[in-house]
């Protein structure tokens, strides 16, 4: 388990590592980065998992399944939101659902913890859950990337699935979503994206979604600015901090 910096959790929880580029979104993928960074410092779960090109680190597209983090979550006496596979996408493809099916029984089994699972493949995960007729678990929350009016249709695919609490990442922000239905979406966070060559997030798109999760009573967190220096450029928007949380009357009763 890691300590995090990520504004909406309180730690993250790695059974896998690498990915592979699915959208524009993942352009600058801070996982990548720092899965390159590790592999450099030698740590046995990253070899292997990204490559140099043009001066940047990439993914091979080779996915680690780290059995042993599995134990990980029952040693925590502290109830704690975790942020699943901040280093990898659960759905990913060459992830395979019997693995799925071992991390959903460590969250069964630690139902003290809220898990935040954030995937760029809704399609794989609706149909591995579904297919394979995963239970709905009260303290696992299922979440989608948005990046732009491109990828709207993960929306659909995300409200397709049953869940305690269904979320979108909106970030990196680098486009309009006004289009965006958020219908059954209980929880939205927004971000700019941040780091080297980050791109640049009108304040307009982040006042379109803040108005779609009013019309749609949708919690609202507003994350960063985002650009080269994220704490420079801070988390207020409209000369406030938006901390929204999904209200708990919102989490289904199963
Ligand atoms: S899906 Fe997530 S982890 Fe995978 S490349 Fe895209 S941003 Fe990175």
């Amino acid at each position: 388990m890691a300590e995090t910096s990520i504004e909406w959790t309180d730690a993250t929880w790695n059974p896998v590592a690498g990915c592979s580029i699915e959208s524009d979104g993942c352009k600058f993928c801070y996982a990548m980065r720092m899965a390159a960074r590790l592999e450099a410092m030698g740590v046995e779960k990253y070899q292997g998992l990204t490559r140099k090109s043009g001066g940047r680190a990439k993914w091979t597209g080779r996915v680690t399944l780290d059995r042993k983090s599995l134990l990980i979550p029952a040693t925590w006496s502290k109830a704690r939101r975790v942020f699943v596979n901040s280093m990898s996408d659960l759905f990913h493809e060459d992830v395979p659902a019997e693995f799925i099916r071992d991390v959903w029984s460590v969250m069964a089994e630690t139902p003290r913890h809220t898990y935040q699972i954030l995937t760029k493949r809704p399609r794989r995960m609706t149909e591995v859950l579904k297919r394979d007729d995963f239970p709905v678990l009260q303290n696992v929350w299922l979440g989608t990337s948005v990046e732009d009016g491109r990828v709207l249709a993960r929306l659909n695919e995300l409200r397709d699935v049953p869940a305690a609490v269904r979320f979108v990442s909106f970030e990196p922000l680098i486009g309009s979503v006004a289009k965006a239905n958020l219908s059954e979406i209980h929880w939205a966070i927004v971000g700019g994206e941040s780091g080297p060559g980050a791109r640049h997030m009108e304040p307009g798109w982040v006042d379109e979604i803040e108005a779609l999760c009013r019309r749609a009573g949708t919690a609202f967190f507003f994350k960063q600015w985002g650009g080269r220096n994220k704490k420079a450029t801070g988390r207020t928007l409209n000369g406030r901090t938006y901390d929204e949380m999904p209200a708990s009357e919102c989490i289904m009763q199963i």
